[in-house]
């Protein structure tokens, strides 16, 4: 480790120190250490020419719904035997010590509860993928019966309490953000002396507004990505370095 490295994770060490109250706000790169791939890391799927379907295509079409029930049940399931890494882990520490008051996330993969955090301080301002839900009543449909319906009749059949439409309980780009759950990162976000963006492009909005947010009203914004983010010029510390390092570092794990 050079001496100038060392010497802004010293300087990140004692942001934190100082800070009566902090947020950390996590995307998709503070999983790929888990395995999980990001959308537009090096190697995220989309720089690979993968694409998400619309939340109005998906409404839209039965045969889309069950190819992306299909999709779930057949495909690629990195997500589900994934664990929590050193990243995780150091933030949950954070969290249990009470020097971070809320995770907000915009992560579908439910590591953070994983790790230790309790589920209410953690915000999740895209949903879990973990389990489902009906869009009309809202009713929980668990992962494991639904994949079961599915291999026997290879179909998801509406909700069976009111004959909404069931989908994963993520938010697709094009449906609406979760009201509660923004109101909740605002209010955290206001209240924190410090903002610690851990692994996001920052590029998707809503959810790129807290840090923005954070900075305007006063805290210090801190940034650990290893690419370039539209919010370096602003931010008090830009790392560009590993989570899972850098925050095993910087909280004095191992
Ligand atoms: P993104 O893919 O746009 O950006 C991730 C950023 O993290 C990239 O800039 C990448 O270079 C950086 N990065 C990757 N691994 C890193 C590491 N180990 N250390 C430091 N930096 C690292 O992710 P985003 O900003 O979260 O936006 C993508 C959207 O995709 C989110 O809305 C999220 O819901 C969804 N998504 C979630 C998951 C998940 O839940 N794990 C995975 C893929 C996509």
């Amino acid at each position: 480790m050079s001496g100038t490295d060392q010497d802004e994770l010293e300087l990140f060490r004692q942001m934190l120190e100082q800070s009566a109250r902090a947020v950390v706000f996590t995307g998709a790169g503070i999983s790929t250490e888990s395995g999980i791939p990001d959308f537009r890391g090096p190697q995220g799927l989309w720089t690979k020419g993968g694409k998400s379907t619309n939340f109005d295509e998906w409404l839209a079409s039965d045969e889309v719904r069950q190819r992306a029930w299909a999709r779930r049940f057949t495909g690629d399931r990195v997500m589900e035997g994934a664990e929590p890494n050193k990243g995780h882990l150091a933030v949950a520490k954070l969290v249990v010590d009470g020097k971070v008051s809320a995770i907000i996330t915009q992560n579908i993969d439910n590591l953070h509860q994983d790790s230790g955090v309790p589920a209410e301080k953690v915000i999740e301002l895209h949903g879990n993928s973990s389990y489902a839900k009906c869009l009309t009543c809202q009713t929980r449909y668990e992962m494991a019966d639904l994949e079961e319906q599915f291999k026997r009749i290879a179909h998801i059949d509406p909700c069976s309490r009111c004959g909404g439409i069931v989908k994963t309980a993520t938010i697709s780009f094009g449906q609406a953000m979760p009201l509660d759950e923004m109101e909740r990162a605002q209010e955290h976000t206001l209240a924190c002396d410090l903002f610690i963006v851990l692994g996001s492009s920052l590029v998707v909005y809503p959810a790129a507004g807290f840090p923005e947010l954070a900075k305007r009203t006063g805290a210090k914004l801190v940034i650990v990505n290893d690419q370039e983010t539209p919010l370096d010029p602003v931010a008090d510390l830009v790392i560009n370095r590993k989570i899972g390092p850098t925050m095993s570092f910087v909280v004095g794990i191992n």
